[in-house]
């Protein structure tokens, strides 16, 4: 991450130089644009590749349920975990005895190899 923002510093402070030796040095300004745009490039290049390593790993985490829960009749729901879910938190009532509904656990899907039966 540092090195992305050190190259584009610096890519920027070269520019920056070759628009300042302009009207003095026509070769070296022509030098430091080069190395700014060389520059500028390759810091956008790597953070564009660090960008779609970040999406890809979060669309490989598995997502957070939210199981819902009648505490009278063991009535059962899992979701998906939305904003503001939280233990304990009341749910709207249950279809099946109108008792309030409670959010009784909420936690990361994980999805492990089966385990091969062993044979005896
Ligand atoms: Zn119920």
């Amino acid at each position: 991450m540092a090195v992305i923002f050190i190259t584009l510093a610096l890519s920027l402070v070269a520019l920056y130089f070759s628009v300042e030796m302009f009207p003095r040095n026509n070769v070296v300004a022509w030098y430091f644009l080069l190395f700014g745009f060389i520059g500028l490039g390759l810091s956008l290049y790597m953070l564009i590749q660090m960008r779609q390593r970040v999406l890809k790993w979060r669309l490989q985490l598995p997502p957070v349920m939210t199981i819902i829960e009648c505490r009278k009749c063991g009535f059962k729901n899992v979701r998906e975990f939305q904003r503001g879910d939280y233990i304990f938190k009341q749910m709207g009532t249950c279809k099946k005895c109108n008792e309030p509904l409670l959010v009784t656990g909420i936690y990361r899907e994980i999805k492990e190899p089966k385990k091969k039966k062993e044979k005896f």
